[in-house]
């Protein structure tokens, strides 16, 4: 090993390791393991045409000098993006805490309770300020969430209106135009109708089933939607409302005047603006809906011993059990930005958010008299912190464009000639004088320097909110940073992140998220910029874009990429809309079926519904493969319907199907495209790719494959990458006057957390990358080989070897002894370990991917768990524990009974709490014991207001 060669250091196995791995593996040398596991006909036979690796030290030079090309303006813009405050103690304690930052999505609630109560505070304050009974705990971003909403209310059609086939959205015109294109994205291939218009002047007619209005508005304008909303409902109509989350503090919120849905970002709650993301998007609704919501809602549960505790409810409606009949195919989405969000408002408090909206208030009042005074016209009467301003004759937008960016300050500047100003949390008076006197000299008039804002009003007396927000006492606790601090620390403690033990998850990929990958995202210029900035501003940004999107074409074999999806879930409904535009273009527009194996993630199918299309399954074989022969049947029989062909490549089995060349030819020769779901990418960088092995469109999981951790539930990249016949119609942004397919609010999606993808990329080098893909696959391959005889592997490859993951058998085990495959994972956990995928993609089953970051030992010692947890079985399944009463159908042990006074098993406690040596050293104490799972299900509680009755 040399000191500084990044692939060193992010690759657990060393040279000394490898002989004793390949003998019990049962090969000669690595080579020998992937030539017998990876078809001959899919093999690269070129190294990845990459610069040479950087090391830490060279890379921390690189992006430091790319950061500082970003020129950091004041950003005026608004438009869905607001500069805002980051409190140190939640930029240090969460954003850049590997522990808050690498968690997984929050399934095994014992092991959770910390980010679960996070994001039960964040519904919690989402509910309060919409004064919405019920909140999701984030999606990706504002515009996918009016997206969502359309969807949401086109399937809430009552029967009526779906008989009479009502399908027209009515939007208003006031909205912010992104939201408007990702909306126009989503209902045309669902066969919406978007009508666009002025709400004042709506007459309901019977075709339409719902309405998005946004307040404030477009303009900055603060509508009173009240008796519009009565009349929509009257005309059986649903209304969602996108809403500014500040201004709600002081605004009567659309909870009380009736609306159905209420969205919108929580950027502005202490979330830098990154260029565009990530951030949290929020989404409320009624309790009638809770079935229909799109997203994981958090709800309160109670332990088997009563103890109350959090858990993600209703878990039954999400795409992964009910694919094509999914709520919606988000999976992946905001966790880490919505914890941060929620901190925000726990860190201020209901006053401190009050008094933060009502500063920025007084200051655009204040500033709006000044201006007019100056000569300008205000064009919104009513407002929060926007100001829509006419220009005197003599001032031309061009003119006050130049005077402002000679002051680095960016506006907004509207296609009539109108100007914008947004003000936000950072805004000081200084900078209201600095902002008057550019339109001062714009205008040719002198102003006076300020000293004090006066406290000026001016939102309407009926639109003024009277009701309290944020009365629970979470909000009143940590307004200091101590206790603040504390309380991040306190719940940090009851998760298992990465920084504890390796977590196998079969399919999410949780390898190393490498320290220096992640620092540079704490840098001013990566997090200050708006993403609707001049583009001489963002050359920083454009750099780091340019780059990664080369990489990941190399990496692909593919033509062309677009980094603009937020997830894995939104890169295949992407790429799902890119075919659907190109085959419209060829004259195939007709072309409505996506063929997907039976054993595809529930992601899937759930996008294919999106994307407008139907979904046909087709089989899969005894070994897990793809049903040859049931692909060619299906393939050939709906040959003129057929669309797209998803396949997980290797399988979501972890088989690299020997087929895979000519399954890509059957569905090509029946005119229809290749998608490949890229999530096992893990598997296949720098050995083989989707370009060469046929495939014509791929998306990639930056979260998985190429190192941005999982934040607990999201953030993620999705980039899709595609074929040269594909570029055409890869997603624009209307900003960019070009909004076709476009899928998020910002063109470039979550912009800020690419520096840590083009740092991996960057620091492994072709040569890293592959030894990567080839140490997962050997890390695989050893743990199949030291299970196979306890519980058995359920699929392997033609050779009798495991891609990058392996499904561990549990079926036997439940007949013969009565444990199952969740007991297995609860026992984990007293191991100090996270189970591996449950479940998923065979029922009974383990699926366990270790990645290539994890050391000899660390397998060693999880091998070591499971067998020991395998001699536990067998206690129960020869009768020498109880069946009713053992170590397996207990767990986890929780602290609390461990040290408890009393202690009724028939088993030791040391044996329940330290089954092995080795967790004395890493012990993960648990803080409840086994989770009701349909409790909270039964008796949804999403607030820390909820109560059980008891
Ligand atoms: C993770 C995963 C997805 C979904 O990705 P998200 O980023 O969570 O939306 C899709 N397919 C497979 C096989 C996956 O493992």
């Amino acid at each position: 090993m040399k000191t500084d060669v990044f692939a060193d250091r992010h690759i657990g196995i060393t040279e000394e390791n490898l002989s004793t791995m390949l003998e019990k593996i049962g090969v000669n040398s690595l080579e020998e393991l992937i030539s017998k596991t990876i078809p001959e006909n899919i093999l690269l036979k070129e190294p990845l045409a990459l610069p040479p690796a950087m090391t830490e030290h060279q890379f921390a030079t690189h992006i430091t000098q790319l950061a500082s090309h970003n020129k950091i303006y004041k950003s005026y813009i608004g438009c869905g993006w607001y500069d805002t405050f980051t409190p140190p103690v939640i930029q240090r304690n969460v954003f850049e805490n590997p522990v808050w930052y690498t968690s997984y999505t929050p399934y095994q609630a014992e092991i959770s309770q910390g980010r679960l109560e996070a994001l039960i505070n964040f519904q919690t304050m989402i509910s309060d300020l919409t004064a919405m009974p019920l909140a999701n705990c984030s999606l990706l971003d504002e515009a996918t969430a009016a997206a969502e909403a359309a969807t949401m209310m086109h399937n809430l059609r009552s029967r009526a209106q779906q008989k009479s086939g009502a399908n027209t959205l009515f939007v208003d015109e006031e909205i912010f135009p992104q939201n408007l294109a990702v909306i126009q994205t989503r209902a045309i291939p669902q066969g919406i109708t978007v009508r666009v218009g002025n709400y004042k002047e709506l007459e309901f007619t019977p075709d339409i089933f719902g309405c998005i209005i946004q307040y404030p508005n477009n303009s900055g304008n603060i509508e009173d939607y009240r008796e519009f909303t009565a009349r929509a409902h009257e005309a059986g109509c649903k209304v969602a409302v996108d809403a500014d989350i500040l201004s709600l503090t002081l605004l009567v919120p659309p909870g009380e005047w009736g609306a159905d849905i209420v969205f919108g970002s929580t950027q502005r709650l202490g979330i830098p603006m990154f260029y565009g993301g990530p951030s949290a998007a929020y989404f409320a609704t009624r309790d009638e809906f809770k079935r229909s919501m799109p997203g994981r809602i958090i709800g309160l549960s109670k332990d088997k011993y009563g103890h109350l505790c959090y858990r993600m409810a209703l878990q039954t409606r999400e795409q992964h059990i009910k694919r094509e009949k999914a709520t919606s195919n988000i999976c992946t989405a905001q966790a880490l930005l919505a914890t941060m969000a929620g901190f925000y408002a726990i860190y201020h408090g209901p006053e401190g958010l009050k008094e933060i909206a009502t500063r920025i208030h007084h200051m655009t009042t204040w500033l709006g008299n000044q201006l007019t005074h100056l000569g300008y016209t205000q064009k919104n009467i009513s407002f929060f912190d926007t100001l829509r301003l006419g220009l005197p004759a003599h001032v031309s937008p061009q003119k006050l464009r130049t005077i402002a960016l000679s002051k680095e300050i960016n506006l907004r500047y509207f296609d009539n000639g109108e100007v914008g100003i947004s003000l936000n949390e950072t805004t000081t008076p200084a900078d209201c004088h600095q902002l008057l006197s550019v339109f001062g000299i714009a205008a040719e008039e002198s102003v006076h320097e300020v000293y004090d804002i006066p406290q000026q009003d001016s939102i309407p007396q009926e639109l003024c909110r009277t009701s309290s927000y944020l009365s629970h006492e979470i909000f009143q606790k940590y307004h200091t940073e101590t206790e603040m601090m504390r309380y991040i620390k306190r719940l940090e403690r009851k998760d298992i992140s990465l920084a504890h033990s390796m977590i196998s998850l079969g399919s999410c990929t949780m390898k190393l998220n490498a320290a220096a990958e992640m620092l540079p995202l704490s840098n001013a210029s990566w997090m200050n910029i708006h993403p609707l900035v001049p583009e001489d501003q963002a050359v920083g940004y454009t750099e780091l874009i340019t780059n990664l999107s080369e990489q990941l074409k190399i990496v692909t074999g593919f033509a062309g990429v677009t980094l603009q999806p937020n997830s894995g879930a939104a890169g295949e409904y992407t790429g799902l809309r890119i075919i659907r535009s190109y085959l419209e273009s060829i004259g195939q527009g007709h072309r409505h079926l996506i063929l997907i194996p039976a054993s595809a993630h529930g992601t899937n199918p759930a996008s294919a519904v999106q994307a407008g299309y139907e979904t046909l399954t087709c089989a899969c074989d005894e070994h897990g493969n793809v049903d040859l022969e049931d692909l060619r049947t299906k393939a050939e029989e709906h040959k003129d319907q057929l669309a797209a062909l998803m396949i997980t490549y290797p399988s979501t089995h972890g088989i690299f199907e020997t087929d895979i060349k000519e399954i890509c030819e059957i569905i090509h020769k029946c005119g229809a495209q290749v998608y490949m779901d890229g999530a096992n990418m893990n598997a296949q960088v720098g050995l083989t790719n989707p370009g060469t092995i046929g495939a014509d469109v791929c998306h990639l999981n930056l979260h998985k494959t190429f190192a941005i951790p999982h934040g607990g539930g999201g953030p993620g990249v999705g980039p899709v990458c595609v074929a040269e016949h594909l570029i055409p119609f890869l997603p624009g942004h209307v900003h960019f006057g070009h909004p076709q397919n476009e899928v998020s609010a910002a063109p470039y999606g979550s912009a800020g957390i690419f520096p840590i993808t083009y740092a991996y990329i960057c620091m492994m080098g072709a040569e890293g990358l592959k030894r990567a893909t080839e140490t997962a696959i050997l890390n695989a391959n050893y743990l199949a080989a030291s299970l196979k005889d306890t519980y058995g592997v359920v699929y392997q490859g033609k050779n009798g070897f495991v891609g990058h993951e392996m499904i561990l058998e549990c079926r036997k085990i439940h007949e013969e002894s009565g444990i199952t495959e969740n007991d297995i994972a609860k026992r984990l956990m007293d191991y100090g370990y996270h189970a591996p995928t449950l479940s998923f993609p065979v029922h009974g089953t383990l699926m366990i991917e270790p990645t290539e970051s994890e050391s000899l030992n660390e397998l060693n010692n999880f091998i070591h768990s499971m067998q020991q947890i395998w001699k536990e079985i067998e206690e129960v399944r020869q009768g020498n524990a109880s069946r009713e009463d053992n170590v397996l159908i207990n767990a986890p042990h929780p602290e609390y009974e461990a040290v408890g006074s009393q202690w009724t098993h028939t088993y030791s406690r040391e044996k329940a709490v330290y089954p092995i040596e080795s967790v004395r050293e890493n012990k993960f104490w648990i803080n409840v014991a086994r989770i009701d799972n349909t409790l909270g299900d039964r008796t949804l509680l999403p607030t820390r207001y909820g109560k059980f009755e008891s």
